[in-house]
């Protein structure tokens, strides 16, 4: 008998975090890695989280919680959904758990049956289809390559649509394009989904509050109210306020999914981590204003990393509209040989080459469904991305 599960052998590991998990190998064995492979903030959480962090175990707010958050949190969620999204939501309309990728996860496991069909737009954030498989359906991929800026257009859309089709999962701003759409954009979107009312809509909107250049924010249920009741909303505090480490995600859905997340939550993880809960309280409910601030460092990491990607040899990179990933092009380097004697067939070719030869850790553009790319996420402190991109320059100049 087949010691792993025939759920688990249909699901690919997580590239992005099999690489950061390599990137760290390799530094803790002494090699000179730069690892811009994983996308976390690299700012520390703020200090008014954390003394409310502290405040909270001072308390004795350590303790089992309501499964689906508590009172506190889901209430700080309802007003954030209202106060920035015009979504008009209560407390019962929202749920926690220990991540946004908790969320997807119940959302998606809660709903699934073999045979159903979820379409995800290309390129997509590595967990989407694995957890689509996992749950015993079919991601359907939908193309949203660079000629269209990243973005899926509704004529694509339509066309991925079929009477199996149990959601759409739109990311914007993309993890790993950084392609955001706009609220036309969405609304073009919104105009087929409402021609199929059997498709349900998850939203990843965890970069939220990275859109540069002035643009505004859209999310699909604020732009087509009418999709509101098939729409979940996902969001959490991880990227808006550099907790990754604090594991909280939460969304604002129709009722019935939420009550499935809930049963299921119930026997997993029981109730996401108390204190983070409370944490994630101030996140919410205190001062807004340093977003901004961080918002005009990435963007200007942005600029400097996406300039120097477009003078490299072979790579060609369009500007992202948020989140803080570029996603260049390498197909012109594929091929071709590294300086150090790598054949570079594929994206993860170069990857590969690029860790072991340059000491930079990405990840191949492949794990996100799109070949002949790979993501660089800007991430991390000045001096960090300028000395990798010296190494990335330095590396495609010795491609012949
Ligand atoms: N979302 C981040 C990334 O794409 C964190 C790692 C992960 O969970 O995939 O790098």
């Amino acid at each position: 008998m087949a010691l792993l599960s025939d759920a688990l052998l249909r699901v690919q590991p997580s590239a992005t975090v099999g690489i950061s998990q390599l990137a760290r190998k390799m530094r803790q064995a002494g090699k000179d890695v730069i690892a811009l492979s994983a996308g976390e903030p690299d700012f520390d959480t703020p200090e008014h989280v954390r003394a409310a962090a502290i405040a909270a175990i001072n308390r004795g707010e350590t303790r089992y919680t309501d499964v689906d958050g508590i009172a506190e949190l889901k209430e700080a969620v309802a007003q954030k959904f209202r106060r920035d999204n015009g979504l008009d939501v209560t407390a019962d309309d929202c749920f926690v758990a220990t991540g946004g990728k908790q969320i997807i996860f119940n959302a998606l496991l809660a709903t699934l049956n073999p045979g159903d069909e979820v379409v995800v737009p290309v390129p997509y954030w590595v967990s989407y289809p694995e957890i689509v498989r996992l749950a015993g359906a079919e991601p359907v991929f939908a193309e949203a390559s660079q000629e269209t800026g990243f973005k899926l257009t509704p004529e694509v859309l339509e066309a991925a649509i079929s009477e199996k089709t149990k959601w759409l999962i739109l990311g914007s701003p993309s993890n790993p394009s950084g392609a955001a759409y706009t609220a036309d954009e969405l609304k073009g979107l919104a105009e087929v989904l409402l021609r199929h009312p059997h498709v349900h809509i998850l939203t990843d909107d965890i970069y939220e509050v990275l859109v540069y250049d002035g643009r505004d924010f859209a999310t699909i249920a604020q732009v087509e109210p009418r999709l509101m009741a098939r729409t979940l909303t996902m969001n959490g505090v991880s990227k808006s306020h550099a907790m990754t480490g604090w594991r909280i995600g939460y969304c604002t859905g129709p009722r019935e999914i939420l009550k499935a997340m809930t049963k299921l939550q119930g026997q997993s993880t029981t109730n996401p981590p108390s204190i983070s809960q409370w944490a994630a309280v101030e996140a919410l409910n205190g001062p807004q204003a340093f977003l901004g601030a961080w918002r005009a460092v990435f963007q200007k990491r942005r600029d400097y990393v996406v300039g120097r990607l477009n003078q490299c040899e072979g790579l060609e990179c369009l500007v992202p509209e948020g989140a803080f990933y570029a996603f260049p092009s390498c197909k012109e380097l594929l091929g071709r040989t590294s300086a150090g004697g790598r054949a570079l067939a594929t994206d993860e070719d170069v990857v590969m080459a690029l860790l072991e030869e340059n000491g930079v850790a990405l990840v191949h553009g492949s794990a996100f469904g799109l070949a002949g790319h790979f993501r660089i996420s800007y991430a991390a402190a000045d001096a960090e991305l300028e000395q990798a991109m010296d190494r990335i320059e330095a590396f495609c100049a010795g491609v012949r």
